[in-house]
């Protein structure tokens, strides 16, 4: 168990984004051979041989959609895998243990965003090998300021959306 929650990609957002991505470009599955990808809907890496596919989100977009901010300039969107149907998404497993996408050693950035939808700061995060605990750590420092409504965890290689946590 996780003192935060990791959110996966909205059923309801997942199957708009399955016809058109969030850059209005149509859905292109394809079947993982090799399987790795790590799927932001069951937060866990496909398996060889599932259907998935590349797509352009947006999580502040979708996320302020449903609240009513405005982040304007602040919104961006980025390439994430999802499975390409409904059948093999499962959602993230009940009960997962730890931070998904935590391997020791890689590098994140852990982005603040404000009730309003701008970004009010971040920091980077060097997974230590008691990830679970590097992370709680980073979303606690995050939360410590008052203003901070929601944080995006990315990968800094690729700038790939991993998920979101929102304030407790
Ligand atoms: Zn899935």
């Amino acid at each position: 168990m996780t003192t935060y929650t990791a959110r996966p990609i909205a059923p309801d957002v997942l199957e708009e984004l399955r016809v058109t991505d969030d850059a209005g470009r149509p859905c292109a599955a394809y079947t993982a051979e090799e399987g790795g990808e790590p799927l932001r809907c069951c937060l866990r890496p496909a398996r060889p041989g599932e259907r998935v596919a590349l797509v352009s989100y947006a999580p502040l977009r979708r996320w302020a959609a449903a609240t009513g901010a405005a982040p304007g300039a602040y919104d961006e969107q980025g390439p994430v895998f999802i499975h390409a149907g409904a059948g093999e998404c499962a959602g993230p497993q009940a009960g997962a243990e730890g931070y998904p996408f935590a391997r020791p050693g890689a590098l994140r950035t852990v982005r603040r965003y404000d009730a309003a939808g701008r970004i009010v700061g971040g920091r980077l995060l060097e997974i230590p090998q008691a990830a679970g605990e590097g992370f709680d750590r980073a979303f606690a420092e995050a939360f410590a300021d008052p203003e901070v409504a929601l944080v995006h965890v990315r990968a800094v290689e690729y700038g790939c959306f991993h998920f979101e946590v929102r304030r407790p």
